[in-house]
């Protein structure tokens, strides 16, 4: 981002926290994850988007556009386009610069195949996101054969031309283990970016089916290795001790109230707005085609899930919970950092 960018993005970003304290429907949405189709190459093993698009009916080009201007009015100040595989969509690029000229960061999370021959799709974005499970080995046992070489062959091709990179891991059952995440690091590092660890979230896929849910012990020793590897000041690692510590607690859920859907929402492939895609929520918002009809006057704490520790969750919802968000998270980090100098 330019120095002006920077200066639009923080500015809208103060400006929709302010919003979020007071009253109204739409708060002060903030973020956005838009799912901008549910097609997707792969078929990961724990990810339920690709088995149903046709129950997900795509916005045009025309109308994912006029969409994205009704986010621009509404404020957001980030778009974070997911799916589904969004390298799918040829209008992505379009997105994204109208997204920059409406004062909105775009980003992209991908799973990284389609780069090397798609790269003007993602040129035009502040950061591009890319899914990697672990060692090779692993990573093809989640997502089929010969997709670790595929991501990879993308990853070094946008490297090589610049685009700015960021690994992500979702941690399960199959790779949360410290040799997976320590490769990712090692690759992260070689690639000259960084790496942000995810935990598989505690109400599972679309049928609630938890059998990925890392065990305790290997959340743990997870977290402690990232920690160590933290105060090591390992710049390839992109959590913060603030999420790590809730990944070493034994149940790791926020100590707040959630603000999805009023800080932070998901637009789903057909405009519909959700709080959260991760549990069961109907649609709090719908796109009439120029503007957002919203369903329910959100309100704040009228959503009683406590359930993720994803980090980007995380840290709106320290922000959505004012000073005392910003108590609790200096409090435990301090005291982390402070236990962790003792063992170090
Ligand atoms: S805590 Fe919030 S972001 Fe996490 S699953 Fe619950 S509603 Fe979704």
């Amino acid at each position: 981002m330019n120095r002006r960018e920077t200066l639009q993005f923080t500015g809208r970003s103060a400006l929709g926290v302010i919003r979020h304290f007071l009253p109204g429907k739409s708060g002060g949405l903030l973020a956005v994850r838009w799912n901008l189709t549910r097609h997707c190459p792969l078929a990961c093993v724990y990810c339920g988007a690709a088995r149903k698009p046709q129950e997900h009916p795509e916005l045009k080009p025309t109308e994912a556009m006029a969409l994205l201007e009704a986010l621009g009015r509404a404020g957001v100040a980030e778009v974070s386009f997911s799916g589904g595989e969004p390298l799918t969509r040829p209008d992505l690029p379009a997105l994204a610069h109208r997204a920059w000229e409406l004062g909105i960061r775009p980003s992209v999370n991908t799973s990284g195949i389609l780069l090397a021959s798609h790269l003007d799709r993602v040129q035009p974005m502040a950061l591009v996101k890319v899914s990697l499970d672990g060692t090779e080995t692993v990573h093809d046992a989640l997502r089929g054969k010969g997709m670790y070489q595929k991501t990879l062959c993308g990853l070094q091709a946008a490297a090589a031309a610049g685009v700015p990179l960021k690994l992500v891991a979702t941690l399960s059952r199959e790779n949360c283990t410290i040799q997976d995440v320590a490769h990712l690091l090692d690759l992260a590092r070689s690639l000259r970016i960084r790496a942000l660890f995810q935990l598989y979230h505690p109400h599972g896929d679309e049928n609630g089916n938890v059998s990925f849910l890392p065990e305790d012990k290997q959340r743990k020793s997870v977290a402690d290795f990232l920690g160590e590897r933290l105060l090591h000041r390992d710049s390839a690692v992109d959590n913060d001790y603030f999420s790590l510590r809730f990944l070493r607690q034994d149940e790791p859920v926020a100590p707040f109230a959630c603000a999805a859907g009023k800080l932070f929402a998901v637009v789903e492939a057909d405009g519909s707005i959700l709080a959260c895609d991760r549990v069961g929520h109907s649609a709090i918002a719908r796109f009439d085609g120029r503007d957002f009809q919203w369903e329910a006057r959100m309100q704040r704490d009228s959503l009683a899930c406590h359930g993720c520790a994803f980090q980007g969750s995380l840290r709106l919802n320290l922000l959505a919970s004012g000073w005392r968000g910003a108590y609790f998270a200096a409090v435990t980090t301090a005291r982390e950092l402070f236990a962790a100098s003792f063992h170090g």
